[in-house]
């Protein structure tokens, strides 16, 4: 099969690292989250990581000059592990950098294939992100929900032992800014991508096993999944 390049858009909390993890592991391509990519950063007090804090534990975006260079760095990185594609999360988030890909793939006569929106309303994202733990082990990054996904010894990470947090950015304060922000940012995306046919819709009020099957039919439907 050829290079798949796949976006996942959604608000926070809608499923899409969760979505994109498995998916990756299914068609043996990464999962580049620039979510996690900053975050490691972050607990490894990288230049970029130092930079990014303040922004990330506010709930508002880091600046779009850091992201691009994580993203397109990661994207390298990739391609030369596995030529096979990769599913982006949580990138882009606005339309500087919708269009900055857009530009670095033009530039390399590669495109992204399909943009797929979890479509997921608001008040099921606050409900999902208030019970969310997550692994603090920048190498592990598992996560959990109180409600539809628990670890199997409360309160530690089935992966790795680690003590689980909540992340200081699902906090109920930070979540409401979170939203604002997909709305006011990322949604326009929603018609960037739908004027060059690229978007498709999944319903993200779904639990995971089915959300994973809505996302599966419609990968096999465009041709991109066996
Ligand atoms: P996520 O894990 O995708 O929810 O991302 C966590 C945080 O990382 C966000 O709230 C932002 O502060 C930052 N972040 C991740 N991706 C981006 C992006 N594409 N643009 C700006 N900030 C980002």
């Amino acid at each position: 099969m050829p290079e798949k390049r796949i976006v996942l858009l959604g608000p926070p909390g809608a499923g899409k690292g969760t979505q994109a993890q498995r998916l990756c592991e299914q068609l043996q391509i990464p999962h580049l989250a620039t979510g996690n990519l900053l975050r490691a950063a972050v607990a490894n007090s990288t230049p970029v990581g130092l930079q990014a804090r303040p922004f990330m534990e506010q709930g508002k975006f880091v600046p779009d000059d850091i992201v691009i260079g994580v993203l397109l760095e990661a994207i390298q990185a990739a391609k030369r592990a596995n030529p096979g594609g990769y599913v982006l999360d949580g990138f882009p988030r606005n339309r500087f950098q919708a269009e900055a890909l857009r530009k670095e793939l033009q530039r390399r006569h590669e495109k992204i294939d399909k943009v797929i929106l979890i479509d997921t309303p608001d008040g099921v994202v606050q409900e999902r992100l208030s019970q969310r733990r997550s692994c603090p082990d920048p190498l592990c990054g598992a996560v959990y929900n109180l409600k539809t996904k628990a670890p199997r010894t409360p309160g530690a990470c089935d992966l790795c032992g680690k003590p689980l947090v909540i992340r200081e950015d699902d906090r109920p304060e930070t979540i409401r800014k979170r939203l604002a922000v997909y709305h006011q940012q990322t949604e326009p995306l929603l018609k960037f991508y739908r004027n060059q046919g690229k978007l498709r819709v999944v319903a993200g009020d779904l639990e995971i096993e089915a959300q994973y099957q809505a996302l599966l039919d419609l990968l096999k439907t465009e041709q991109l999944v066996a």
